[in-house]
């Protein structure tokens, strides 16, 4: 049985006492659902002396539609079962519902909030391993205790996936973040939140914490769709993950399409923007070579790495199919 280590616990009732509490205390981390952090702790991945609990933190728990500022507001402490269930976000968003359902299992569902998922650590075959395991492949990685890569044995960043179900969802989404720490409010892109190297792998500052996730509400008819592939249906995380968005000019699906956004996910530590689909626009929906030349270009620019378990290639393989199939799917209504 792994054990987690020995840490004190806070749990302010205000952002702004976790926000002095961070300060406070340099090394601490935050805790919301514990469901990423948990493990890694037992898995000896870092060990913090101090937890703060985010999860009397009630102001954070709410979905509101705000027409004034034309978006839906998600506070952070909101939990993906909450977010799958709701009608507006239903409605309005209805791929971050499937993405957040898609994630784990219900009780993790029941546990884990949107704060947490998009700040969840990015992960490796190599490194979310016990460290007894990580001892056996001569000492770790330049992720845990060691000073070399085991997936790309020359580089000098870490290529840990971004396993986040709703991370490309909501960037596809035009989403972003509100960040608060010691210098105010912030808000921040979710499509320039990410950085390409797992050692730290967000923008967020030193003693910053996420409150709200807002989503743009739609302006336009829009055909959204995430997909989703791994091995256990019920619980794992995902091997290929691809969110979708085609905003359309009107209702139908021979509707033209006026814009496209295409996120993949589980390749590095940053979420793929699919560029290029110029090709698209001005095309029906349901004009059969949108799939073809959607998924041709996503296959073509995105190269899965051995940081996840199966072959990159398979994966690859996968990735253009299960968007043409997806994009097949949003044209038939
Ligand atoms: C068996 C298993 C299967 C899983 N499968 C999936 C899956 O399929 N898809 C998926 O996406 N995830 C999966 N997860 C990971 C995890 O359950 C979810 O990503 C979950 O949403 C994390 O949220 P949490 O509230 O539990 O985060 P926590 O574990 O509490 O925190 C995660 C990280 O976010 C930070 N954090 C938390 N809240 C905030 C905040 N408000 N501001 C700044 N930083 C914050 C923490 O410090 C920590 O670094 C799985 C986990 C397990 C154990
Ligand atoms: S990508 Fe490399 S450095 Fe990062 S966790 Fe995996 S083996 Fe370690």
């Amino acid at each position: 049985m792994l054990r987690l280590p020995h840490f004190q616990v806070s749990a302010p009732t205000t952002v702004e006492e976790v926000v002095a509490a961070l300060k406070e205390e340099p090394g601490a981390r935050l805790v919301a659902g514990g469901t990423d952090l948990l493990p890694n702790l037992k898995h000896r991945l870092e060990a913090p002396e101090q937890l703060i609990s985010l999860g009397r933190l009630t102001s954070l728990r709410g979905i509101v539609r705000d027409d004034a500022a034309g978006v839906l507001r998600i506070g952070s402490q909101v939990r993906l079962a909450e977010i799958a269930a709701d009608p507006q976000v239903a409605e309005l968003f209805p791929s971050l519902a499937t993405s957040a359902g898609l994630v784990a299992s219900p009780s993790i569902r029941n546990t884990a909030t949107i704060g947490g998922n998009v700040n969840l650590d990015v992960r490796c075959r190599y490194v979310n391993q016990s460290e007894f395991w990580r001892g056996g492949i001569g000492g770790g990685c330049l992720k845990s205790e060691g000073d070399v890569c085991h997936v790309v044995p020359k580089g000098r960043n870490c290529v840990a996936a971004m396993s986040s179900d709703n991370v490309p969802v909501l960037i596809s989404l035009g989403a972003s973040l509100v960040l608060v720490g010691p210098e105010g409010a912030r808000e921040v892109a979710m499509a320039d939140y990410y950085r390409a190297d797992g050692l730290r792998h967000t923008k967020a500052e030193e003693g910053e914490l996420t409150t709200e996730v807002r989503i743009p509400l739609p302006t336009t008819p829009r055909r959204v769709d995430y997909v989703k592939w791994a091995v256990r249906k019920s619980i794992d995380f995902p091997l290929v993950s691809v969110a979708l968005r085609f905003d359309l000019d009107g209702e139908g699906v021979d509707a033209a399409i006026t814009a496209v956004q295409v996120v993949v996910g589980v390749l590095g530590a940053k979420p793929r923007q699919v560029s290029r689909l110029e090709a698209v626009i001005g095309r029906a929906m349901n004009d059969p070579e949108v799939a073809l030349l959607v998924s041709e270009a996503t296959f073509k620019q995105c190269k899965p790495l051995p940081n996840v378990p199966y072959e990159p290639a398979y994966r690859r393989q996968m990735i253009r199919v299960y968007t043409r199939r997806a994009i097949q799917a949003l044209a038939q209504g």
